[in-house]
């Protein structure tokens, strides 16, 4: 089993804005948390480091003019009719870098999806990866460059199937929008429902695909307050049964660990 843990300290590079919740040093506090606890010390294990997105491979997903916008809004200067795109709001701010840094996170994910593809890997780790609510024309919650759809985009091509499951406390939204009518990808999401938590409209157990992918797309939404108890039972409930009978060829995860109680970003009580 071959494990690869995305790395590169060139996202402490990049200056956020003061009191954005967003932090440029995940990645780096991973590796820091990780490496304290021995647990890149392994044979098995190699790290690898991302390179920026070239702008043509986000077509995949985005359209031209988004990233047209996105390149400009990299110079940090907001312009008042960027807010129709979502960019410029508080939680996704327009400041010098912005581009460079969602493509340089892109990168690290889209990395992961190629190893797994050439079976240069098993398992990868993009701890600065997971951006589900970016849409294919503007940014939302934190989430400028949808990585997560372009990574499985480009897994396609080597897998026929390919299950997305997201544990992060919020919905998925993009990710579900994005192959809602596809066989190919199951998207599978557990969060904390809409009536209490962004993104407020969608995850909803009624929410089960469209056309050929009727069916594939599956909504968990679990009240405020719930704990890793009510979590874990519904999670092999659903989870297993679905696995096997969709015997995916690669499993993509959403890891957001904003479920957990002492996260204010949620009212779910997960613990470690
Ligand atoms: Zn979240």
């Amino acid at each position: 089993m071959k494990s690869v843990f995305i790395y590169t300290r060139k996202f402490l590079n990049f200056g956020l804005p003061r009191g954005y919740p967003w932090s440029a040093r995940r990645t780096e506090a991973t590796y820091q948390l990780c490496s304290r606890l021995n647990l890149l010390d392994h044979p098995w294990i190699s790290i690898y480091e991302p390179k920026p997105t070239p702008d043509r491979q986000l077509y995949a997903f985005h359209t031209k003019e988004y990233i047209r916008l996105l390149k400009e809004a990299n110079q940090g200067i907001p312009k008042q009719e960027w807010m129709q795109y979502g960019l410029g709001t508080s939680e996704c701010p327009v400041y010098k870098g912005v581009y460079d840094y969602h493509r340089l996170a892109t990168g690290g994910t889209l990395l992961g999806a190629d190893l797994i593809n050439d079976e240069k890997a098993d398992i990868v780790f993009n701890a600065t990866g997971g951006f589900h609510h970016a849409g294919k024309d503007f940014a939302s919650g934190f989430c400028y460059i949808n990585d997560i759809v372009l990574a499985i985009t480009r897994l396609l091509k080597s897998y026929d199937r390919v299950l997305y499951i997201d544990i992060d406390a919020h919905h998925g939204d993009q990710v579900q929008e994005a192959f809602y009518d596809s066989d190919k990808v199951m998207t599978l999401s557990f969060h904390e429902s809409g009536k209490t938590l962004f993104p407020f409209k969608t995850g909803f157990e009624k929410e089960m695909g469209k056309g050929k992918g009727k069916g594939y797309c599956i909504n968990v939404p679990m009240p405020a307050g719930t704990g890793d108890d009510q979590f874990l039972w519904a999670f092999q409930e659903v989870f297993q049964p679905l696995i096997e009978a969709f015997d995916p060829g690669v499993v993509v995860a959403v890891l957001g660990a904003d479920a957990l109680a002492t996260d204010t970003f949620s009212n779910l009580r997960f613990t470690n």
